[in-house]
C-alpha cells in the first residue's frame, strides 16, 4: 500500500514549500524507501509554459517536454529522479480533462460537479502518479483559504479517508514572524491558518514553521498546544544559506522518526551520510568568483533558479562560490558595457524571449569575446552569441534572429521548419530531451568526455544552416549537433566561449554537475583573480 504525504501552506506564499517538500523526500529516501513527488498548482493555466518568469519563477523543462513549475526542479535535484509531466497538476489541466470527458458523454447524463467529478479526477491522478513507489509527496501550491485550492484540499481530505489515516500524513508549512519591537516569535498567524485548515476537515499531523530563526522551545510548545499537534511534530525551518542542509536540520529534530512512526514503518537504512558530506563540501567553498548574468527577468532570482543551482553544483567541485551580479540587459544598453561588466570573472547570457534587451545581451557577448572573459550562453544566449559572431567576425553587419527582426537581411537564427504553422503558444515549442552528438577534438568533447549527450530544450528558433560555412570560416566551431541541427558553438581561441541551444541547467544535480557549467567555473577559477 503506498503512503501519501500532503504538504499544505499557510499564512503567506513564497515560504519555500517546494524545498521543504523535497527535503522531507530526501530524508525518507535516506531511510531506504522509494519516493516521488507531485506538485499541484491551483491556477487555471494548463501548465507553466505560458507564464512569465517574473510572476512565477522559471519554467522548468522535463525530459518528456513538460513545461513545469520550478518546484519540480527541486524534486529532481533533491531526490535525484527524472520526473514526467504527470507530476504537475493544475486546475486548468483537471478541468480540461473533465470537460473533454463531459463532451464525449462519458458521464452518462449525470450532472458534472466539482464534488465528486473534479475531486475524483484529482484523487485518481494522485493514486496513479505514486506508481510503484513507497511514498508520494503531494505539494499543494497556494495558501490554505484560497478559493482556488478548495477542490484539491477536499480531494486530499477524501483521500485520507479512503487510504486510512496511517497511510496519509498532512504537513502544514506556516510562517512564524518575529516582531522587532518585542523580539517575540508570533504564533497567531499559524494558529489561524491551522484553524482554516481544520474548517476544511483536515487536521495537520506535522507543522513546519518557517521563519528567520529557529523556533524557541516555548514557541514550539505554544504551537503544539494551540494547534493540537505533539511538540515533537512542530518542526523548525529557519532561513538557511545552503538549502540542501534543510533535510539535515529536519533529521536533527527527529522528523524522520515522526513520519515513519505515523506510517508504522521502520528505518531500513541510514543513508544521509553522502548528503551530509555534500552539504559540507558546499559549505566549504572558499574561493569567490563573480559571474554577471545578463537577462531581462533579473528582478526575481527564481526566474533563473536552475542556473543558480547548477552554479552551486559545479562550484562545489572546484571549491568555488560563484557570486552573481544581476545585470538587466536594458540597463547595459543604457549604461554601456564598461560600467556594467568590468571586473567580472565570467558572463552568462541565459534563455529569453523577444527583442527587449536583446541588443544589450549582444553587447555583453561582444565584451566577453573581446576581453576573453569566460562566457556561457544558453538557448537565447546561444542564438545571440551566433549573431554576435556573424556580425563582428563574419562581416554580416545586419545579422539577426527573425524573432527580433522578422525581415532581417541575414536571418542567422530563424524559425524551425515545424514551427512555421504553429498558432497556439502553450506547449508548442521544441520541448524536452533530445540526443546530442558531440564533435571530437573540441572543448565540448573534453567537457562531456563522450560523443553522446542528452539535453533538454525549449525554443522555437534555431541556427540557420545556410550560414554554417560563413560562421565557421571565422574560427568558430559548432561542436554539438542534434541530427543536422547545430546546437553548440565555441570559440577555441578563447579561454572559454561556449554556448548551447539546449538548457544544460535543467539536468544539473548536486552530486552530478553538468559539463558546460563545470567548464565555465573551471575557466573562472583559472582566471587568476585574487583569492578572497
Ligand atoms: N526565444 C528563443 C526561441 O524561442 C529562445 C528561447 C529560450 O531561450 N528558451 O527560440
Amino acid at each position: 500500500m503506498p503512503r501519501y504525504i500532503i504538504v499544505t501552506g499557510g499564512v503567506v506564499s513564497g515560504l519555500g514549500k517546494g524545498v521543504t517538500t523535497a527535503s522531507i523526500g530526501r530524508l525518507i529516501l535516506g531511510a531506504g524507501y522509494s519516493v516521488t513527488a507531485l506538485k499541484i498548482d491551483p491556477y487555471l493555466n494548463c501548465d507553466a509554459g505560458t507564464m512569465n518568469p517574473i510572476e512565477h519563477g522559471e519554467v522548468f523543462v522535463l525530459d518528456d517536454g513538460g513545461e513545469i513549475d520550478l518546484d519540480l526542479g527541486n524534486y529532481e535535484r533533491f531526490l535525484d529522479i527524472d520526473l514526467t509531466k504527470d507530476h504537475n497538476l493544475t486546475t486548468g489541466a483537471v478541468y480540461r480533462e473533465v470537460i473533454s470527458k463531459e463532451r464525449k458523454g462519458e458521464y452518462l447524463g449525470h450532472t458534472v460537479q466539482i464534488i465528486p467529478h473534479i475531486t475524483d479526477h484529482i484523487k485518481n491522478h494522485i493514486k496513479r502518479v505514486v506508481g510503484e513507489k513507497d511514498i508520494l509527496l503531494v505539494e499543494m501550491g497556494g495558501t490554505v483559504g484560497d478559493i482556488e485550492s478548495m477542490p484539491f484540499l477536499e480531494a486530499a481530505r477524501e483521500l485520507r479517508n479512503e487510504v486510512g489515516k496511517s497511510n496519509c500524513l498532512f504537513v502544514h508549512v506556516t510562517y512564524v514572524p518575529i516582531l522587532k519591537a518585542v523580539g517575540e516569535q508570533k504564533t497567531k498567524p499559524t494558529q489561524h491558518s491551522v484553524k482554516e485548515l481544520r474548517s476544511l476537515g483536515i487536521a495537520p499531523d506535522i507543522i513546519v514553521a518557517r521563519g528567520a530563526e529557529e523556533l524557541r522551545m516555548e514557541t514550539k510548545r505554544k504551537i503544539s498546544l494551540f494547534c493540537d499537534v505533539p511538540a515533537n511534530n512542530v518542526i523548525s525551518a529557519p532561513d538557511i544559506e545552503n538549502i540542501y542542509e534543510l533535510s539535515i536540520l529536519f533529521e536533527k529534530q527527529n522528523l524522520l522518526k515522526v513520519i515513519l512512526n505515523h506510517f508504522e514503518l521502520t528505518e531500513k537504512r541510514e543513508d544521509l551520510k553522502e548528503w551530509r558530506e555534500l552539504c559540507e563540501r558546499i559549505d566549504k567553498r572558499k574561493v569567490e568568483r563573480t559571474l554577471g548574468i545578463v537577462g531581462k527577468y533579473t528582478v526575481l532570482a527564481d526566474s533563473y533558479r536552475s542556473i543558480l543551482e547548477a552554479l552551486v553544483h559545479a562550484g562545489t567541485i572546484y571549491g568555488c562560490k560563484v557570486c552573481v551580479k544581476w545585470i538587466e540587459a536594458e540597463d547595459l544598453e543604457k549604461n554601456g558595457e564598461e560600467n556594467e561588466l568590468k571586473g567580472l570573472d565570467g558572463i552568462l547570457v541565459p534563455g529569453g524571449f523577444g527583442s527587449r534587451g536583446a541588443e544589450g545581451k549582444i553587447k555583453a557577448i561582444k565584451y566577453a569575446r573581446e576581453n576573453d572573459v569566460p562566457f556561457l550562453g544558453i538557448c537565447f544566449g546561444f542564438q545571440l552569441a551566433t549573431i554576435e559572431i556573424a556580425r563582428d567576425l563574419a562581416g554580416l553587419r545586419n545579422a539577426n534572429s527573425t524573432e527580433i527582426e522578422p525581415d532581417t537581411e541575414d536571418p542567422v537564427i530563424t524559425l524551425l521548419p515545424e514551427q512555421r504553422s504553429v498558432k497556439e503558444l502553450g506547449g508548442t515549442m521544441r520541448l524536452g530531451g533530445y540526443d546530442i552528438d558531440i564533435v571530437e577534438n573540441t572543448q565540448a568533447y573534453r567537457l562531456y568526455g563522450s560523443k553522446k549527450a542528452r539535453e533538454r530544450h525549449r525554443h522555437r528558433y534555431e541556427f540557420n544552416p545556410l550560414y554554417k560555412e560563413r560562421i565557421e570560416s571565422t574560427g568558430a566551431v559548432f561542436s554539438g549537433y542534434c541530427k543536422e541541427r547545430a546546437e553548440i558553438i565555441e570559440l577555441p581561441e578563447k579561454r572559454y566561449f561556449m554556448a548551447s541551444q539546449f538548457h544544460p541547467e535543467f539536468k544539473s544535480r548536486p552530486n552530478r554537475p553538468v559539463p558546460l557549467f563545470l567548464g565555465l567555473v573551471e575557466a573562472m577559477m583559472n582566471k587568476g583573480s585574487m583569492e578572497k
